[in-house]
């Protein structure tokens, strides 16, 4: 089987990462047609538009996406529907990709990136699963209306609408259920259900999706809860399930437990399993031509890639162990470096883990 994978490098660092992640994808034993297209602010100058007709087509064709970054500050001035971060809304709009998979892990050789002791962070590995198009980020009506009764009468006022239908809360549940069977058999569902009726509805949802599940372990936290258990012992959660919201703003507290933002990758994936790849970083144009950025994020959502849209969970493993390798090693790029120590190039970490895989 030959398997489509489209490549949208983008702007900033995107392209420099990402043609680490591509070199690694074509050393494997694997048939693939890689294809690139422009994204973002690249194709906005070249095309006049962030996501162009042509690189959507091609998204859309493939079985999976390896995304770089997009962005920059030059953009800022641009109408909002043409500047470079909506070709990421674009793509999830129209890939129809509803599940959020942000892994935090942070490997060992790591530990003492993170703002929080090592003991509590070393070895660390969860799973957070955010439903990515649905919530109060799309929930109609919303805007801005004159308040006609109460204590705010006459006054503007700005307003959202939060809403899950069932059929939104049992598909992301389905994919929790299953991505905790892969792991180990626990999960954990976090809402709001002693205040909003959404959550609610969410949690009675999950609890019926979970009969099918006898095998895993379900519970279910309230969010605020969840933040604080996030930071004072992030290493009881496996496998978490949220709304768009709440996943929002969870996911990058755990990435930032592992204190190092160029290692850590993302998958959000459609119903068909055709998935988004991309770090969780931006296109870090202040390092931007260098050669210093991190491919690490890059090279491990290609690892998310092969597990999750290609089904080839063991070359996935291949590549986590040659990046645990490189670590192990010693090798560092600036960003993991610590006082005093020589940092290699992202070509060179490149090297390193081609170097491992074999
Ligand atoms: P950023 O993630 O690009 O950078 C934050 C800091 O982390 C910077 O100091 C940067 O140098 C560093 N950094 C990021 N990735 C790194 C890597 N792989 N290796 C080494 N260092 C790395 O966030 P920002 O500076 O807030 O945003 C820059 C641009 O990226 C903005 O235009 C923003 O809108 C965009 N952005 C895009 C995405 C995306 O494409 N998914 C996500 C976040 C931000």
């Amino acid at each position: 089987m030959t398997y489509n994978i489209a490549v949208l490098p983008g702007d900033g660092i995107g392209p420099e990462i990402v043609e680490q992640a591509v070199r690694v994808l074509r050393a494997l034993p694997i048939d693939l047609t890689i294809q690139t297209a422009p994204v973002g602010g690249a194709a906005y100058d070249a095309h006049g538009h962030p996501l162009p007709d042509a690189t959507l087509a091609l998204a859309k064709q493939s079985h999976a996406v390896l995304f770089g970054a997009v962005g920059d500050w030059k953009y800022d001035k641009l109408e909002r529907s043409l500047r470079p971060e909506q070709a990421i809304l674009g793509l999830r709009k129209a890939m129809g990709l509803f599940a959020n998979f942000r892994p935090a892990m942070l490997f060992p050789e790591l530990a003492k990136a993170s703002s929080l002791k090592p003991e509590l962070v070393a070895g660390l590995d969860i799973l957070i699963l955010r439903e990515l198009t649905g919530d109060i980020y799309f929930g109609q009506p919303r805007g801005v209306r004159e308040v006609t009764e109460g204590p705010f009468k006459g006054e503007q006022q700005g307003y959202d609408t939060m809403h899950y239908a069932e059929s939104e809360v049992r598909r992301i549940a389905h994919v929790a259920f299953q991505a905790a069977q892969q792991r180990s058999g626990r999960l954990c569902s976090v809402d709001k259900a002693n205040v909003l009726e959404t959550s609610q509805f969410w949690r009675d949802i999950v609890i019926e999706v979970a009969k099918e599940y006898p095998d895993v372990a379900l519970s279910h936290m309230y969010v605020d809860n969840a933040a604080m258990q996030l930071i004072r012992a992030p290493k009881e959660f496996d496998v978490i399930v949220t709304g768009n919201l709440f996943g929002d703003i969870l996911s990058d507290t755990a990435a930032m437990l592992t204190g190092s933002i160029g290692m850590l990758p993302s998958a959000s994936l459609n119903a068909s399993s055709q998935g988004l790849y991309e770090p969780i970083h931006g296109s870090a144009p202040d390092i931007a031509g260098t050669g210093t950025a991190n491919p690490l994020a890059a090279i491990l959502s290609a690892a998310m890639l092969l597990r999750y849209s290609l089904n080839h969970g063991e070359l996935a493993n291949q590549v986590e162990s040659a990046v645990q390798q490189v670590l192990e090693q010693g090798l560092r790029t600036a960003d993991l470096c610590e006082e005093g120590t020589a940092a290699v190039s992202t070509s060179e970490m490149g090297d390193a883990v081609l170097e491992a895989l074999k």
